[in-house]
This record gives structure tokens, sequence and C-alpha cells, in this order.
């Protein structure tokens, strides 16, 4: 028996980000910049592990050498004695030797070790009260992160077990979900990330169980224990008992043989009295959308184009977005794709990273493509390529008023011009806006006059109307999509489309969720993006309401002056009328 199963049961409430129940045993997931898993070893691994990490090592020490020597003008003397230093740790200190022992008795991977051993430095020197000493850390995990870049070149022929494991990480990067998610794990906790994190999104886009929101993971689990998550009511349950595992066993059974209606066929979706709901999906893969289409989605609402951009943060060429673009307009055919311009910030790229201290009020979506418009004008080339003969959209993201409309509209037509002259003949996409910024809300009137389409982008609107930040779960409690303000927002938003004649979707999170879609319908959205796993119970739930109901709806919460009153009031209703079209267990959980 493992003899986790000795110590007691224990609870820790968490965020549910990503519905689902799993239950497995811990690995953990480490890095900032690059994160890598602990991988237990073979006796016959071991050897091959060693030589890997030598080769790192040697490669450091060029590195260093040639650093610490270089004494070009460009590198200052206090630079290249903090090289020194560095060289020292590696040849000198005992360092090296310590990781080495670990990767053998361990029977680890090198990442690991180092990881290990740079942290038991740290605790020592933070013990240390002497600020020189403390300081002396920042040397080391410098070092370490060296050492870790070199083994980045070469990555461990084991396999991490991931399988069927619950994935433990302070920060999870959506690349780190893509790659995770190829292994099935059980499930996945993380330290930070709130319910509109990209990585909470992709979470639940491969229906990975997700908790977040539980500090000090590294302190409270350990590799192998065995836990359950708990992603339906968030909660973490460490060294459960039999008869809790038997529980969430049975929770999980439920909810894989619930409320799975067949496929949806050709069927035009509407609710019981008629008013039609055009379901789009938020997909970036054209087998994707295939699918998707077979669940009743017509059209892609959202290609978020960053998708396209590697782990390295290197911009695809003209010629490489033309061909994702093509491929992704022929799956879409006549239902159309709404390609998103860039939504990256400078984190995005190494050399800028330093620069900004607030990204999400920084130089990025729009403001980035229109400040360095040489990466904007490829991407507004090969979207007009693509569009030739296919049924192309452009949106541009966080736009705060016209005059980015505007800006990207005469970009749009340069580009087109050149590329006509030149006989590259080009199509004619529609332009559109995410209106997710306060400023664009208010100025939906005129904004509705300069685009084609909007696009509501609640994601971000809740975000930047009530000043909380997405990814950061310490505010989850403020980050509220039922807050009076986010519901006259939009409201206001489908009051310019309507004046304008334009359409307009919701692509956030909101669009997705059952929870929230009869009072988008009842405010009057008639067009939802969501990510595929939402299209069936979405369906569901629209099928089996009325647009009368919806409307009545908003009219009661028109009093509320709270998130948490609109959705007492909303539960309420729900349970009394609709509790049947709801998946099991989502209207016991928080819906801010
Ligand atoms: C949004 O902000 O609602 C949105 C759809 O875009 P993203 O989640 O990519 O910011
Ligand atoms: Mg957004």
């Amino acid at each position: 028996m493992h003899e986790a199963a000795h110590k007691p049961e224990r609870r820790f409430s968490a965020l549910a980000v990503s519905r689902g129940i799993g239950i497995g045993r811990v690995v953990f997931l480490h890095g900032e910049k690059r994160q890598f898993f602990r991988v237990d070893l073979n006796e016959h691994q071991v050897g091959t592990e060693i030589d890997r990490f030598w080769a790192a090592v040697e490669q450091s020490v060029g590195q260093l050498h040639e650093l610490a020597t270089n004494n070009g003008p460009d590198l200052h003397n206090d630079v290249s004695s903090i090289f020194g230093v560095h060289l020292l740790i590696i040849e000198e200190s005992s360092l090296v030797e310590k990781i080495k022992t670990v990767i053998n008795d361990k029977k680890v991977n090198a990442e690991w070790a180092i990881k290990v051993v740079a942290d038991q430095y740290l605790e020592k020197q933070l013990a240390v009260a002497d600020g020189r000493f403390r300081e002396k850390h920042l040397d080391i995990e410098d070092v370490a992160e060296r050492l870790m870049t070199a083994l980045g070149g070469s990555p461990s022929k084991a396999e991490p077990a991931y399988s069927g494991a619950v994935v433990v990480a302070r920060e999870l990067r959506p690349s780190a979900i893509i790659e995770l998610a190829k292994s099935n794990p059980a499930a996945l906790i993380t330290e930070r990330g709130g319910w509109t994190s990209h990585t909470s999104i992709l979470a639940r886009e491969f229906k990975l169980p997700m908790a977040s929101g539980i500090r000090n993971l590294s302190k409270l689990f350990g590799h192998g224990d065995h836990v359950i998550v708990d992603g339906i009511q968030g909660e973490v349950i460490r060294n459960p008992r039999i008869e809790t595992v038997e529980h969430f066993r049975g929770i999980r059974q439920h909810n894989s043989t619930v409320g799975s209606p067949p496929l949806a066929g050709e069927k035009a979706l509407a609710t019981i009295d008629g008013a039609q709901i055009a379901i789009r999906v938020n997909v970036d893969l054209p087998d994707g959308y295939t699918y998707a289409r077979t669940l009743g989605a017509r059209g892609i609402g959202l290609f978020r184009s960053e998708s396209m951009i590697g782990n390295l943060g290197a911009l695809p060429s003209e010629d490489e977005q033309f061909e994702v673009y093509r491929q992704i307009a022929d799956a879409a055919g006549e239902d159309r794709v709404k390609i998103r311009t860039f939504d990256i910030g400078p984190n995005h790229f190494e050399r800028r990273r330093s620069v900004e201290g607030n990204p999400s009020l920084g130089l990025r979506s729009i403001r980035l493509s229109l400040s360095e418009t040489s990466d904007f004008r490829i991407q507004i080339r090969a979207i007009l390529r693509a569009a030739v003969d296919k049924n192309i959209d452009i949106v541009l993201p966080m736009v705060s008023g016209i005059s980015e409309i505007e800006r990207s509209r005469s970009i749009l037509d340069e580009e087109r011009a050149k590329l006509e002259q030149t006989g590259i003949p080009t199509g004619y996409p529609k332009l559109g806006a995410m209106i997710e910024v306060p400023s664009a809300v208010m100025t939906a009137h005129e904004i509705a006059q300069k685009v084609d389409f909007l696009c509501l982008g609640t994601n971000d609107l809740v975000q930047y109307l009530l000043a909380v930040d997405r990814d950061n779960d310490a505010v989850a409690e403020w980050y509220q999509s039922l807050h009076p303000a986010v519901i006259r927002a939009i409201s206001e938003v489908l009051a310019a489309a309507k004046s304008a004649a334009i359409p307009v979707a919701v692509c956030g999170e909101m669009a997705g969720s059952p929870f929230y879609v009869p009072v988008l319908i009842g405010l009057g959205v008639r067009e939802l993006s969501m990510n595929v796993t939402s299209i069936t119970q979405v369906r569901r739930l629209v099928s089996g309401i009325t647009l009368a109901d919806s409307v009545a709806l908003i009219e009661s919460i028109k009093t509320a002056e709270t998130a948490d009153q609109t959705e007492h009031l909303l539960r309420e209703f729900y349970l009394e009328n609709w509790n049947h079209l709801f998946p099991p267990g989502l209207l016991d959980s928080k819906h801010r």
C-alpha cells in the first residue's frame, strides 16, 4: 500500500476553472519560463541522463568563459566579473556535484535535480540574515537557469509519467496545456489562473478537470500523493479515504453518462418560441471546426491567430500564415471564419520582456500591431491573399475607439493596392472590432458605423470594466460577469449594433456557459461563439427555453444591485423552471 494512504484526508478549497472530476497521483511541473516535469528514471537510464547533464555543464562553461573574458566596448567590467562568479559557481562549488548525486541517487531527470539543489541553496540562504548572502541566491538561480537552457537543447529521452496523473504547477502556460493534453492527465492544479485565463479556456477545451488558486502547492503536495480534483465545486482532496474516492467516482461516472444528446445534424437552433440562435465556435484548427460542425456549429466566430505563434515567440512568415488561413477558411467554407489579428503582448517577445510592468494595459493587441506596422502588414497581406474566393473576415482586438479602426483600414487598403499593383489577387474580408474595453462600449455607436460587425469579448470586457485581472485568482471574487455594469455594457453594445444594423456576436466564455446564456438571449444576443466542448450543452439549453421567459428574466434582474443578487435570482428561476436543462451540478456552483 502507498504510504500516503496512512495519512489523514485533507481538503483544500479552490477555484473550479474546468469542470470534471480527476483522481490520480501528483506529478509536478516546474519552471516559470520553461516548464518541466519530474521524470522517474529506470536504472539503465541514469547514466545517459548524467551524460546529458555533463554536456549541459560543458556548454554553459563555454558560454561563461566567453562572457567573462569578453571585455569589449559593450561589456562593462562589472558585468564580466558577474559571469566570472557564475563560472566559479559551476567550476569550483559543489553545485554540479550535488546535482549529479541527486540524479544518481533519486533516479530523476537533470532538470528536476537542478531544481531540487537550487531550492536547497535558496532555503539555506534565506535563513541567513545578511543581505549579501541572500543576493548570492540570484547568482545560483542564474546558473541553474543557464544549465536548464543548455538541457533544453537535448530533451530527456525518458518519458514523464503524467498520463492519468494529476499535474501540479504554480502556473501553466497555454502551450504546456497543449503538450500535456496529448498524454491525457487526470486533472490539473495550479496556484494561479482565473476562469477566463487562456490556460483555463484550453483546459475546458481538452476536457481536463482543473482547480486553481491554492497557494504553496509544493509545500502542500508531494510527488506521488493521491489526490482528487473536484473541478465542479472547486476542491482538492489530498489522501482521500476509500469512501471519498468511491463518492467522487460515482459523480464522475454520472457526469460522463448524463445529458449527451445525439449529434445536432442540420437542424437550425431556436428557442421553443422560435428565436433563432446561431452557434459559432472558437477554434484554431481546421479539424476542430469539422468536428464542431457535426455538433451544430455554423461558422468560426473566433480564430485566435496568435495560436500560430510557437513557444519561442517567433511570428510565422506571410506564406506560412497564408497557408494556415487558407486551410481554416477551407474548413469553414460557406460558414465563414473570423480571423482575429494578433492579440499578443510584449511578453511574447523575449527582447521586450522586461520593459512593461503592466502588460494588460500596455503595448499589446491592436496597439502593438499599429506601433510596429511591419508585422501587422504581413498579417494583413496574408489574410487578403487567403481571402480570394474564401469567406474570411478580420477582427481587430482591444480596440479602444474609432481611430484604431481607421488606421487599420488604411493599412488594409494600402496593402491591397500594393498587392494588386504586383498582380497578386486579393479578397474582400469584412472588418469587425472586438468590444472588450470600456471606452469601446461607450463609443460603440461610433464604432458600429465604421465596421461590418462587432464581437463582444466578455473575458476582457469584465476584466477592464471592473479593473480585475482575469488571470489572477486572488481577485476571482471580483471577476463578476453578472455585475450590473457588465449587463448594462452588453446592452449598450447590442443597441449600438442594432441601430447600425450590423451583426454582433458574443465570443467570450459567457457565451459557452449555460448559466449566462439565457441572460444573453434575453438581452438580445442571437449569435454565440464558444469552445467546442460547450456546444452540446448550450444547444440543449437553448432548445428548451423560451425567448419570452429570457426577456422576463432580464426584467426581474434589473432590480438587482449586485452580481450576487443577480446570481441568486437566476438560480432560483433556473431551479424552478429549467433544472433539467443544466449539466449536473452546474447550478450548485458559484457563477458570478
Ligand atoms: C475575450 O476577451 O472575451 C475574448 C474572446 O478573447 P480572449 O479570451 O482571447 O482575450
Ligand atoms: Mg480578449
